[in-house]
């Protein structure tokens, strides 16, 4: 089955073209990163004028690299949510109105089973159940993963998600944005142990997270150091170090914590801050210790992109399921409410 995946969920407008038997063929994404730059963030309304002018370019793009034409499809796949709700709606509008005037079936996907599911475009890949670590700009999670649609939620942040903490940390140290890769990038040059972070709330039983106290302790180490308002090259990447290893850790102690709780030896990394270098490490180690493995996408399907969307949706579209005519999309959807496919042969 030859799909076309759509992702316009944010900031980035991704395109994919994945078949069920050859894998997939082509992607393309556009960042809109130079868009919100100048604003420190997202505005709502400028990434959805932009979805729109590259949406039907990258669709063009990737079509011709698979060796495909648009009549060549059999279903689409669109981002339903959650996200930002024009956004979404650019997605939505144009994958569904092409499914129509093609009379081929579409499907809307969420967008972090998407994430969660990324991992399956690679070789080496998690046979299920397995624990995910669900880490990106907006989200933090830990959830029990038995099948496609089969999902428990194990925890999740209280407070910000760990991408959101990164940024943060990152705006407050004057960082480009978004912040996140070039925190950890200045890290590396950083002395991890100058300042002592927390590690919130890994001395109690759970596993939920919360990362805003460790937003407050890098704004108190900010502060302390900080001369004339200037912070020192060497001080920013030690802060950066000790903050990263801050999240780092808790992330890991709150996975081996799910390991344990449920006897499962498997680990899913996915979203944005799965492409975190000292995170992959120490998440390897850790299910190495465990007996088990760790399995993550490619760092560039971590981030937002089309490929996991039709990866998700074909599998989806596969099981006989597809969305009706009506454009809705869902700006709040928890993952938990989606519906479980029955059990097939995963393409
Ligand atoms: P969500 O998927 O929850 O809706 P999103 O789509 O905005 O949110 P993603 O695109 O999955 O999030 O990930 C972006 C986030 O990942 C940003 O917060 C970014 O800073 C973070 N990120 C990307 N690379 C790294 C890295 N190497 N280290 C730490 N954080 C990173
Ligand atoms: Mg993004
Ligand atoms: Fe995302």
């Amino acid at each position: 089955m030859l799909i076309l995946g759509l992702e316009t969920s944010c900031d980035e407008t991704g395109v994919a073209v994945y078949d069920s038997e050859r894998g997939l063929l082509a992607h393309r994404l556009y960042s809109q990163i130079a868009v919100h730059a100048e604003y420190g963030g997202v505005v709502p309304e400028l990434a959805s004028r932009d979805h729109v002018r590259k949406a039907l370019p990258l669709i063009h793009e990737a079509l011709a690299e698979a060796g495909h034409t648009v009549q060549d499809l059999e279903g689409i796949a669109y981002t339903q949510g959650p996200g930002l709700v024009g956004a979404l709606l650019v997605g939505a509008s144009l994958g569904r109105s092409l499914a129509w005037g093609l009379s081929i079936p579409a499907v809307g996907v969420h967008h972090m089973e998407g994430h969660l599911l990324a991992p399956m475009l690679e070789e080496n890949r998690p046979d299920f159940p397995f624990v995910a670590l669900l880490v990106s700009g907006g989200h933090t999670q830990l959830v029990h993963v038995a099948g496609i649609g089969e999902y428990t939620l194990l925890g999740e942040s209280l407070d910000d998600a760990a991408g959101e903490a990164f940024d943060k940390a990152a705006k407050m140290m004057g960082l480009p944005y978004p912040g996140g890769p070039e925190l950890s990038k200045l890290a590396e040059q950083g002395d991890a142990k100058r300042f002592e972070f927390p590690r919130p709330m890994t001395n109690r039983p759970g596993l939920d997270f919360s990362f805003s106290g460790l937003k407050t302790a890098a704004r108190t180490a900010i502060i302390k150091q900080a001369v004339d308002g200037v912070l020192a090259e060497q001080t920013k990447a030690d802060i950066s170090a000790c903050f990263q290893a801050a999240v780092v850790d808790t992330l890991a102690i709150k996975c081996k914590r799910a390991l344990k709780q449920t006897g499962l030896k498997n680990l899913v990394i996915a979203g944005g801050v799965g492409a975190n270098k000292l995170l992959r490490q120490q998440l390897t180690e850790m299910t190495r210790k465990l007996g088990g493995q760790v399995f993550y996408p490619r760092a560039e399907f971590c981030t937002d992109n089309g490929a996991m969307i039709a990866y998700a949706g074909c599998q989806r579209l596969l099981a006989g399921q597809s969305t009706d005519l009506s454009l809705s999309v869902v700006p709040r959807w928890p993952m938990t409410e989606l519906s479980a496919i029955n059990a097939i042969e995963l393409t």
